[in-house]
């Protein structure tokens, strides 16, 4: 067999494996999936990915993700196929809805990126904002969107390092945090995990084997602490299975990263999981509505006390802390999650996590929607009904906004933890986490909203800036002569509230810019002056105003007194300027593209080109750095894992430079570092003999507050790398006193 017979045959192979996963498709769906196969097959033939493989390979894997990891129908398989044939071949529009119908395409249309448009200011916000736009349709956009982004970086190792920094933060900051709203648990965490691996392979590694190297020492506890709790369970008859789960690399990260501790201190690296087995009712088909619901609410009592009674067990066994109870089985979490933990002491004085869930709440814990759709009933569904119509409603409500607000919005709402609040009747209103009143009253209807001048919470009279939390009852106050302001944009958190008001905003600027407008045409016609487009371009062009409405409020508003045009009109001839265009992605995106030819290496010698560090992370060489190009200043630094660059790669991966460090040290570069410990005399004077012996290291500047025996100092330091600095942390560690040492970031701060 030659090379081409080979691949045949491996594509074969790989098709009959997603094949035999649709085993349960009725034969007219098999029909159809093997039609989109062989549409696919046909259209990427010769077509070949990063690595070499044919194309086919990818769209058979997502369809492959599609079908067995989230559980679609047909149409959605299909449609995985399908999913990059108008984007990458010459497959038309017309092709698909006479071959697939009009449902195949509109996904398709959905799934298929905007390219080589550069009228937007940010594509991959463009692209999501699309996204979400046809998801509100049909969720099955976002659920094969999952698996598409999820093979993509499964496999990419494959692609160019600026690409792979493009797409890995916007799987961080977009696409994970969405499957997990939608309740895609496996999803959601493979993502983080690879996201992490890409962008800080370093870090990543480090803990893998940190891990590696203390299994044996963990699954020895987890099983001593088992033994005794599964003796007690089979004693009450239930059918049940007992994990020790690890937890995620990348959450690992994250709480070392959140409590600026090293892995050794993390101590809930794994959790218990009790999952309950109670048989679903069967028979169900011959019930009508009505009689289902009242089977399907008897089978959740039973579970609910299956696994309190199991709560029960464990607390009696172990001692646990009550504060750690939390019970989503009673009020689920508003992605569907249902479960119980609870935080208990084991014998040899450590708190461990345990988690107790049937295997209906598992189920749909991992996979979702997916699973949801498998017990499909009315509570469950409600939820994630839910869910889809508030996205529904926000991008109805911000389809106006540029793209890069919606989707910054988007994610301030739709990922952040939330609060229970009520109205005065007792209607619960869910907000995310440090809403304010404003929130609230733009929660009730927006004409409250623009009127809002504070709120009664729980009987007090609080400002409308007040922060509301769990539980708090609240009364809107509102006064006819109320209107909206600029600054409220900055006391509100919800994107509906902050839309609500900048809507208002404008419609107010609206009236006053038409205002202006009738008096600048007052005002040409006594100077003589047509208002013609042209005319106004020039007059623009001559006061430096960038746009026809901002200049209109300016006058309307005041702030652009109309005499200036007396001497505008005596000015000769104005005709030869030229109006230029300042917004230019394209460019951009070529000098980018030239520039990641080769790795950009950063000096202080390069002349050619100019390289800025981030105030935000102050990089220094050792550190994991991405470039931005922007062409007012040249390349932009940041530490890879800064908060501000993880954004900017996800809405501007076009500018996205690669960039290494300069092997010789020439450079000084500032650093930060916080140091604590217990105040004694002297001990200002040995933190500054440390520094100063260091031969290459220059103080900038140190601040030392002291406060009840205690100390805290700031240091700022002018240093070569982070390898110099690791080793003047270790010996400021050593001082008499010192109790921590640690770099500071602001970015940190920034999240
Ligand atoms: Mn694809």
């Amino acid at each position: 067999m030659d090379a081409t017979e080979l691949e045949k045959k491996a594509i074969l192979n790989r098709y009959k494996a997603l094949y035999r996963s649709c085993k349960h498709f009725s034969k007219e769906e098999l029909k159809f999936v093997r039609k989109a196969f062989n549409f696919a097959n046909n259209a990427h033939k010769d077509i070949r990915r990063k690595s070499g493989e044919p194309y086919i390979f990818h769209p058979i894997a997502v369809a492959q993700i599609v079908a067995t990891e989230i559980g679609l129908d047909a149409t959605s398989v299909a449609c995985a196929l399908l999913h990059d044939v108008i984007e990458d071949t010459v497959a038309e529009e017309e092709d698909i809805r006479r071959d697939f119908g009009e449902t195949v395409l509109k996904i398709i249309l959905g799934l298929t990126k905007i390219s080589g448009v550069f009228e937007y200011e940010s594509e991959q916000a463009e692209n999501f904002r699309r996204m979400l736009l046809t998801m509100s349709d049909d969720i099955r956009v976002i659920l094969i969107k999952f698996a598409d982004r999820l093979h993509n970086m499964r496999t990419l190792e494959h692609m160019q390092p600026d690409k792979r920094l493009k797409i890995a933060s916007e799987t961080l900051y977009l696409y994970a945090p969405l499957a997990g709203r939608l309740g895609l648990y496996n999803i959601k965490t493979e993502m983080e995990d690879l996201s992490f691996k890409f962008t800080e392979p370093e870090e990543y590694s480090k803990i893998l084997s940190q891990m590696r190297a203390t299994r044996f020492e963990r699954e020895k506890f987890i099983q001593e602490f088992i033994a005794p709790l599964k003796l007690e369970l089979m004693k009450t008859g239930l059918n049940f299975e007992i994990k020790g789960r690890t937890k995620s690399i990348y959450s690992i990260y994250r709480k070392m990263q959140a409590q600026n501790i090293p892995f050794e201190q993390v101590f809930d690296l794994f959790a218990i999981r009790i999952i309950i087995d109670i048989p679903e009712p069967y028979m169900r088909e011959v019930l009508n509505d009505k009689q289902l619901e009242e089977v399907i609410s008897a089978q959740r009592q039973r579970e609910k006390d299956a696994c309190f009674k199991i709560y029960n067990v464990i607390t009696s066994l172990y001692h646990s802390n009550p504060n750690r109870l939390r019970d989503w089985i009673n009020t689920p979490k508003a992605n569907g999650y249902e479960a119980l933990h609870t935080t208990v002491m084991s014998k040899t004085g450590r708190w461990v996590e345990v988690q107790i869930r049937t295997r209906r709440m598992d189920d749909i814990a991992e996979r979702g929607l997916a699973a949801h759709w498998k017990y499909k009933e009315k509570s469950q569904a409600n939820t994630f009904d839910k869910i889809v119509s508030d996205i529904r409603n926000m991008v109805a409500f911000q389809q106006n906004h540029n793209a890069e607000d919606f989707v910054n919005d988007f994610k301030l709402n739709f990922f952040t933890d939330e609060i229970y609040t009520f109205t005065p009747k007792g209607k619960m209103l869910i907000l995310p986490k440090n809403a304010t009143v404003l929130d609230f009253a733009y929660e009730i209807h927006g004409n409250i909203g623009n009127r809002c001048i504070g709120a009664k919470v729980n009987n007090k009279l609080v400002g409308r800036d007040y922060p509301l939390s769990n539980g708090d009852q609240v009364e809107i106050l509102t006064s006819d002569k109320q209107q909206p302001e600029e600054e409220w944009i900055n006391l509100v958190k919800t994107a509906k509230a902050s839309s609500m008001i900048k809507d208002a905003i404008k419609s107010q600027k609206k009236q006053i810019a038409e205002k202006g407008y009738d008096m600048l045409v007052q005002k040409l016609k006594s100077l003589n002056i047509e208002p013609t487009h042209k005319n106004l371009s020039r007059m623009q062009l001559y006061f430096k105003i960038n746009d026809l409405a901002a200049w209109n409020y300016a006058i309307g508003s005041g702030k652009f007194p109309l005499h200036l045009l007396d001497e505008y009109a005596k000015t000769p001839d104005l005709k030869k300027k030229k109006i230029v265009d300042s917004s230019d992605n394209k460019s951009i995106s070529e000098v980018v593209k030239r520039l990641n030819k080769d790795m950009q290496t950063i000096s202080s010698t390069t002349k050619n080109l100019r390289f800025e560090y981030a105030f935000c992370c102050n990089p220094i060489p050792g550190d994991a750095i991405v470039g931005f190009y922007f062409p007012e200043k040249g390349i932009e630094v940041h530490q890879i894992k800064c908060a501000n660059a993880i954004k900017l790669m996800s809405h501007h991966g076009n500018r996205i430079v690669n960039v290494k460090w300069n092997e010789q040290k020439e450079v000084a570069f500032l650093a930060g570092i916080k140091i604590n410990g217990a105040d004694r005399i002297g001990i200002v004077k040995d933190i500054t003999n440390v520094i100063s012996a260091e031969e290459q290291i220059n103080m900038r500047s140190v601040n030392i507050d002291s406060n009840g025996g205690i100390f805290e100092g700031t240091l700022m330091l002018y240093i070569q790398d982070t390898q110099q600095l690791e080793h003047l942390i270790e010996k400021l560690e050593k001082i008499e006193g010192v109790l921590s040492v640690i770099r500071f970031d602001t970015y940190s701060m920034a999240q």
